[in-house]
């Protein structure tokens, strides 16, 4: 059975119980369903399927309403009659903004060049003024990577990869764990088949199994709590990613060893309080024995990026060892859904598109983009390794470059304040001389305007005109564009003498 909006509200309800919220969600689903009417999933699915299972997904890191509106409303401007003016006028500026980010996004693609990878990444986040508008991108790339097999080979391939370069890091940087772990799983197969065979069959039965007695000691434990009376809001077994154990078994301490790796799968413990934590480990020590050296107390001691949980590793009545992961609520959804679950919403509140020609959204203020940048800076500080941590730098050097769309979807990184002169030098020096106009976002603009951060650039050429102008000089950012209009005056100098 597909899912329905009413178990979109349900999920809603727990966390969100305001009339006026329940009702606009209801609205923007009857409004997608209507303006997506007669088009179909490549599942076969009708399109509906897929904004609403977007917004469920949303809906269980418990966002708030306007991001699950945006989420149901998120492939309209792009795939129906109605535009952004039209989500504007019925659901407000604030989901209008969230709407037009994630159009932006959506013209980010992996174009297979390795070195292209980091930059994409760099500009995904930084284009994404609101960092809700990465969330519902996340969500979306989940649903669509679950349907992915009713499309052709080659471009299941594409798009798994985008989601291994380009999704699964961010949301990792993110902490959002379960969503980068769902993510690589289902483009594992598609990106390494051969690698994903191996998995399949020599790993796979030994999680089954696993997971089979797991099921028998939580019964076990059950009981114990009960008899000392602590409340217990879930218990769980938990295996570990595919795709992360396959990067862990390639590590050379664990040379595809399966048996080296302790916490394949785990009973995760969630109670109420911190100090029913500690009780819970109390009971399990004292019914089984736990393994020297594997006690660790991420509660006192939270790992660098803010984890938070008791673990410890015992020998099960088979001889065999099982880890228990226990934390709180607040603690199991941080780990889970990182930025989504802290993310303060009403921070900041610059007018960052009243400065955008073209569409202004009304009552959209976004939060300042550099405050949750710099909060991921802050996570990746202490983190020792060092690949990540020259990532953490390249985005602290974002501050001063902006990402520029060509009409045909092309990046072109740029320094900030660049102009339309040094966009057309950038693609090539004779567009630069020969350049008379430019279109920001579909709109004329003044050569000197300053580009902003996603702007989509066209440039108007005359094939008759001589050359570039003298005054460019005064506004152009780049080195190149200065470079190029000054040999061309120094040529002309020289053949008129
Ligand atoms: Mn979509």
């Amino acid at each position: 059975m597909p899912d329905t909006i009413n178990d979109l509200l349900k999920i809603v309800k727990e966390y969100n119980n305001k009339k006026a919220d329940l009702e606009k969600i209801k609205q923007a689903y009857e409004f997608s369903d209507m303006a997506h009417k007669g088009q179909k999933r490549k599942t076969g699915d009708s399109y509906i399927v897929h904004p609403l299972a977007t917004a469920i997904t949303l809906a269980n890191m418990k966002l708030d309403a306007p991001t699950i509106i945006a989420g149901l409303l998120h492939d309209v401007p792009e795939d129906t009659n109605f535009n952004l003016i039209d989500i504007e006028k019925k659901f407000g500026g604030e989901v209008a903004g969230l709407v037009m980010g994630i159009t932006k996004l959506s013209k980010v693609k992996y174009r297979g060049i390795e070195r292209y990878a980091e930059n994409l990444r760099k500009m995904f986040i930084s284009i994404a003024e609101d960092v809700r508008v990465v969330i519902i991108k996340m969500a979306d790339r989940l649903n669509n990577m679950q349907t992915l097999s009713a499309l052709p080979p080659q471009k299941r391939k594409r798009i798994s990869l985008e989601v291994l370069e380009i999704y699964a890091p961010i949301a990792s940087r993110l902490g959002m764990g379960q969503i980068k772990g769902d993510l690589e799983d289902l483009a594992f197969p598609y990106v390494y088949p051969k690698e994903w065979k191996w998995f399949e069959k020599n790993i796979i039965p030994v999680y089954k199994e696993k997971m089979e007695e797991i099921g028998r000691i939580q019964e076990e434990i059950q009981k114990e709590f009960n008899e000392n009376r602590v409340k217990v809001l879930s218990m769980h077994g938990r295996r570990k990613h595919y795709y992360s154990l396959y990067l862990k078994l390639l590590r050379p301490q664990y040379d595809r060893d399966i048996t080296k790796i302790y916490d394949l799968v785990a009973i995760r413990i969630v109670v109420p309080t911190v100090s029913d934590c500690y009780k819970i480990l109390g009971i399990i020590h004292k019914k089984w024995k736990p393994l020297p050296g594997r006690i660790k107390d991420y509660i006192a001691q939270p790992k660098p990026n803010n984890y938070q949980s008791l673990h410890t590793t015992v020998f099960s009545p088979s001889g065999k060892v099982v880890e228990f992961q226990i934390r709180t609520l607040e603690m199991h959804e941080q780990a889970e859904f990182g930025i989504a679950a802290h993310w303060h919403f009403k921070e900041g509140s610059i007018n960052f598109f009243s400065r955008l020609p073209g569409f202004h959204p009304k009552g959209y203020n976004p939060p300042k983009k550099l405050k949750w940048i710099h909060e991921l800076t802050e996570w990746q500080k202490y983190v020792t390794d060092s690949k990540q941590y020259l990532d953490s730098l390249k985005i602290d050097i974002l501050k001063d470059i902006i990402f520029v769309f060509t009409p045909q979807g092309d990046v072109i990184e740029l320094p900030e304040d660049a102009t339309p002169v040094d966009f057309a030098y950038h693609i090539h020096t004779e567009i630069g001389n020969k350049c008379t106009a430019s279109k920001i976002n579909g709109q004329i603009a003044s050569l000197d305007t300053q580009l902003k951060n996603g702007d989509m650039v066209e440039i108007m050429t005359d094939k008759s005109r001589k050359g570039p102008n003298r005054d460019w000089l005064a506004f152009v950012k780049t080195s190149s564009a200065k470079g190029k209009i000054r040999s061309f005056f120094l040529k002309k100098s020289r053949s008129q003498r």
